[in-house]
């Protein structure tokens, strides 16, 4: 980033970083994401001293694995170091507008903290205090600054606001993160969005190296000596897979051709052998001999804000354990399509149901139909779930029952604007804004989960 960025150096970065609570395999071993293993590794806690990677968050907050108390500390301590933030970031978009979010809820008690120089003592992770001691100190000044900006309606530009220095916002914008741009951009007054890199839990794969361009000319070149990488051949406009053979024919890296999209599959260091991440990739060009790719979409995935990506056959099995529920009041569904909500920080997952309630007298509840969006969720995959349970990062899900006959002018929109009445299928996932406009005109009522679903440290 040096290199694009001049003076990087010169003070500090404003990074959203957190850890995740562990699992274990039936088997034993402890399973976590890539960057709870990172954090919480001697790399990290250990790590010598580098003018260009110095943060402002403490580590204690950052591997406290409450996300409230870390949350507030390092909004704290962002709020104090405000004028040494260069740049801010998280890993992917959702990160960074939910501590947007959290500020709007927090900023009274975090300036109070500020005035007083004392700890919310919501805050009790001991080696959070014992660092908050050397850290915090009274300073009414900023207190009365912070307040003047958030008390009010108007939080468009509210990060150059507060951080005046900052140069540009460090976060995935690619992918399923892009539908967050507009969003960011509002909050930021358009500050530069750069999408340093593109890896997984699995395997890390490669780096943007010219990561002030803008989100659509966004590429990553793989790096060769992550791990060894082939590729499945994909047809994008019938979405599947090229090869004929079972299994299917591997492109090596070297081979790969401009203009054409794969699925990547890697095999690592850590033992998967040619295993499919679920990624779909386009060859945009060549730096030197290495191919550079565009993130074209995660394969099969429905609906996705956070961490989580719910694909079409978790959302059916969702929509069925609910439908059960419905049974005694002679109900069914009829159609139902889905949107993942993000004009609220944080997002959540809109189901739309139409139904047929066959005895009126009979039909289900308002509690009926707020459980039924709890038992969607509990069937959803260990990811969504602890993304709604320990992290917050997801809001409860919404069943939007619509009209009778809806589906079927959704079908009639499609046809006229050219689709094949033989082959039409109703969509399962839904953006386009008149189709929403439609399906939303002709709501008859809305439920949301009353609850938190079940999730346990447990699961793998
Ligand atoms: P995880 O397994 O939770 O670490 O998530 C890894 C997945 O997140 C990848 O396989 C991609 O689907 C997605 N992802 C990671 N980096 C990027 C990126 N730069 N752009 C788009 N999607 C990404």
């Amino acid at each position: 980033m040096s290199r694009y960025v001049p003076d990087l150096d010169k003070g500090k970065g404003l990074y959203f970083l957190f850890i995740k609570a562990e699992a274990r395999t039936p088997g034993g071993l402890v399973a976590r994401p890539v960057l709870t293993g990172y954090y919480k590794s001697d790399k990290f806690k250990n790590r010598p001293y580098d003018p260009y990677l110095v943060y402002t968050s403490p580590d204690e907050a950052v591997l406290c694995a409450d996300s409230f108390q870390s949350m507030y500390t390092q909004m704290l301590c962002g709020l104090l170091m405000r004028e040494e933030v260069l740049r801010m970031g998280a890993v992917f978009a959702s990160g960074l507008l939910r501590a947007i979010r959290f500020l709007q809820l927090n900023w009274k008690q975090l300036s109070e903290d500020i005035k007083t120089g004392v700890l919310n003592p919501k805050i009790t992770d001991p080696s959070i205090r014992t660092r908050m001691e050397e850290i915090l100190r009274p300073n009414r000044e900023l207190a009365d600054f912070i307040t003047e900006e958030c008390e009010g309606e108007n939080w468009e530009r509210i990060i150059t606001r507060i951080w005046p220095n900052t140069k540009y916002l460090d976060v995935i914008v690619t992918g399923a993160m892009a539908q967050y741009i507009p969003t960011l951009d509002y909050y930021s007054g358009g500050l530069p969005l750069a999408c340093t890199m593109y890896a997984s839990s699995e395997c890390y794969f490669g780096l943007n190296l010219k990561p002030m361009c803008t989100p659509n000319e966004v590429s990553y070149t793989i790096m060769p000596n992550m791990g060894y990488f082939e590729f499945i051949p994909h047809d994008p406009i019938n979405r599947v897979n090229l090869s004929r053979d079972s299994p299917p024919r591997l492109v090596d890296l070297a081979d790969v051709e401009v203009g054409k999209e794969y699925e990547i599959v890697v095999t690592t260091y850590a033992g998967l052998c040619r295993y499919r991440v679920g990624d779909i990739l386009k060859v945009s060009s060549f730096y030197n001999n290495a191919p550079q790719f565009k993130f074209i979409r995660r394969k099969n995935v429905l609906l996705s804000i956070d961490a989580d990506k719910t694909d079409e056959s978790e959302l059916q099995k969702g929509i069925d354990n609910a439908s059960e529920l419905l049974l005694e009041f002679d109900t069914s569904v009829v159609e139902y399509t889905s949107y993942a909500d993000t004009k609220n920080i944080p997002g959540h997952y809109v189901i739309y149901w139409e139904l047929l309630v066959k005895d009126q007298a009979k039909s289900p509840s308002d509690e009926v139909l707020n459980k039924c969006c709890l038992a969607i969720e509990d069937s959803l995959n260990t990811v969504y779930r602890q993304c709604r349970v320990t992290d917050n990062s997801i809001g409860p899900l919404e069943i939007r029952v619509v009209k009778n006959g809806t589906f079927e002018e959704l079908m009639d929109y499609a046809i006229s604007r050219g689709a094949s009445i033989n082959q039409y299928k109703v969509p399962r996932c839904v953006s386009f804004a008149p189709i929403m406009e439609l399906l939303d005109s002709r709501l008859v009522s809305v439920h949301f989960s009353p609850a938190a679903p079940h999730w346990t440290p447990q699961e793998v």
